[in-house]
């Protein structure tokens, strides 16, 4: 983790004002990185947090399920916390809160119906956890958290529904704290999803967190409209069978897909566990709208005709073990892909998975399936606003000061000068990393480099909650990638001499029968190392294995250049 914050964007002389009015700001996640957002504001005794998400574990974290914030800072300040604002139901935001609640004093959290639920369905995984406490939240609702804090929600617009945004009032000023957040057009290019963000600016907006996922991304992204126009297009043209594949989580393009179905006498039929759960959640709210006999089981689509068909399928980025890729692979026993069928990929490439997909697309493809995806035509845009949409919202906004959230460096980077070309003074825009404390008072602000926060990262590895740190990762890196050896030597308790010759096995590294002359090699260093061992005592076991670990570990990376983890295991007999 660094503490980057360059002088170009905003570092300044810090303020020398009473500390007692003062907002402090810490993001724990989602700073330096997409994913495992999760933030903080501080003020006195009080402390309120906005979001608690996972991040999936990339290749350079072997056998890691997910990773989440560190929240050591909260649980030596849980008597603070007066509350979980969660903006939206996507994991990257609500993914933390089974392993993190009962550390924080298991405080109230404030969310919108569909992201309450989505969190309690989540919940009944983890059975030993205590109930949470989830008030619910919609539109212009204003909570009085505490004394010097007052949460004001408004909606906005996302990839899911019942998304928000927040203004939190404080002694210092009012914060807007947007995320994942999204400005649509109609087909004519007429912007909708500003309003509520103007009625908080009408107010004076002391600082602005906004997202920076798209910041790279020039103009705007294409309407929804337009989206729909085109997949209406290609539900005229197909005369088969479809399969959409999309993320469970993107919601309101789901329940799109649906209507547009039905409009054209479909049926869908699910495929993947998550879309089923999801859209049932979000019909029993009345988010989604589906009207009677539209959706049938997919063992049943032989019962209608093909051009009726159309399967709601998850696995768009050729996650192996999800719905698309079972029905690649024949594994799905209700459809096997065949010529006429249609696969429409709804979805952009998460970087990372572009192989997967590719091999994806090619295995329907040799089974005769017609591919659409959103490089061959318009069929996705994502929940998160490009920069001209960043623009619309901070020229709405008007914010005094700009804190770019959620992204790698570049994209805040590129998100603050965003915020200059709409008139936030340069000076004024705050590129800070995780775990660096923003302090705000009502006339500037400075960054405390002398208190950074714990903001490495948490991994989640099946049952264990952070109990994977940096040895048992490069353990796992070293396996990986190099093998391993074990060296097993029998000594003689009373002597200390080599009963036997040492036998030695190895995994990943080199197929020691085609290599008998380094193992001979490695059998008479071995033999050597343990020969100059003082005789008739037992030896300290750890230095023992040092010893032939450095020795064997030399040799084997002059004979081989590689660095296999070597495993001593010393017997007495
Ligand atoms: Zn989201």
């Amino acid at each position: 983790m660094g503490t980057v914050l360059r002088a170009e964007h905003g570092k300044r002389a810090g303020f020398r004002e009473s500390a007692k009015d003062i907002v402090r700001f810490c993001g724990l996640g989602g700073l330096e990185e997409i994913g495992r957002n999760m933030s903080f504001f501080e003020y006195k005794d009080e402390i309120v947090i906005f979001d608690a998400g996972l991040e999936f574990a990339g290749e350079e974290n072997p056998g890691v399920d997910y990773i989440i914030p560190n929240t050591t800072y909260l649980e030596q300040n849980k008597h603070k916390i007066r509350g979980i604002v969660v903006t939206h139901a996507h994991y990257d935001h609500i993914g933390a809160i089974p392993h993190i609640m009962e550390k924080l004093g298991n405080p109230t959290i404030y969310t919108t119906p569909l992201a309450r639920e989505i969190i309690k369905k989540r919940q009944t995984d983890y059975p030993n956890t205590p109930p949470l406490d989830i008030e619910i939240v919609k539109n212009r609702d204003v909570i009085k958290v505490s004394d010097n804090f007052t949460l004001e929600f408004f909606n906005i617009i996302h990839s899911i529904p019942d998304s928000i945004s927040i203004m939190l009032k404080t002694p210092v000023g009012n914060f807007v704290y947007a995320t994942d957040v999204k400005v649509e057009y109609d087909a004519k290019g007429v912007e909708y999803g500003l309003d509520e963000f103007r009625r908080v600016g009408e107010q004076g907006i002391h600082g602005l967190f906004l997202e920076s996922t798209n910041a790279e991304v020039p103009g705007k992204s294409l309407s929804s409209e337009l989206i729909m126009d085109n997949i209406e297009d290609i539900f005229l043209k197909t005369k088969g069978r479809m399969v959409i594949a999309m993320f469970a989580s993107m919601l309101t393009r789901v329940g799109e897909v649906i209507t547009l179905a039905e409009k054209h006498g479909k049926k869908i039929a699910f495929s993947g566990l998550s879309m089923k759960t999801n859209v049932q959640i979000a019909q029993n709210l009345g988010y989604i709208k589906i009207k009677p006999g539209t959706i049938i089981q997919l063992a049943d689509i032989h019962k209608y005709k093909d051009d009726q068909i159309v399967i709601l399928s998850t696995g768009a980025q050729g996650e192996s073990n999800a719905s698309l890729m079972k029905i690649a692979t024949g594994e799905n026993r209700s459809f096997q892909t065949r010529p006429g069928d249609t696969i429409m990929f709804s979805s952009s490439i998460i970087p990372g998975n572009e192989r997967a997909v590719q091999t994806l697309k090619d295995s329907l493809a040799r089974q005769g399936a017609h591919i659409y995806h959103s490089k061959n035509s318009d069929i996705y845009s994502s929940g998160h606003a490009t920069a001209d949409e960043l623009k619309a919202i901070i020229k709405a906004v008007k914010p005094k000061y700009y804190v770019p959230i959620h992204g790698y460096y570049f994209m805040r980077s590129t998100n603050a000068l965003l915020a200059q070309e709409c008139g936030v003074l340069k000076e004024n825009t705050i590129v800070a990393d995780n775990g660096l404390v923003v302090e705000f008072s009502k006339t500037g602000f400075q960054v405390d480099f002398d208190h950074q926060l714990p903001a490495h990262y948490v991994m989640v590895d099946g049952l264990g909650v952070g109990d994977v740190g940096e040895i048992v990762m490069r353990d796992r890196k070293m396996l990986a990638e190099e093998g391993m050896v074990v060296i097993v030597a029998t000594l003689d308790k009373k002597t200390g001499t080599v009963i036997k010759s040492p036998d030695i096995v190895s995994r990943g590294f080199i197929y020691l029968k085609e290599n008998v002359n380094i193992v001979e090699d490695m059998r008479k260093k071995i033999k050597g190392i343990l020969a100059q061992m003082p005789a008739h005592k037992e030896v300290e076991m750890d230095y023992l294995k040092g010893l032939i670990r450095d020795q064997i570990g030399q040799f084997l990376y002059t004979k081989t250049k590689r660095r296999p983890m070597i495993l001593p295991v010393i017997i007495y007999v």
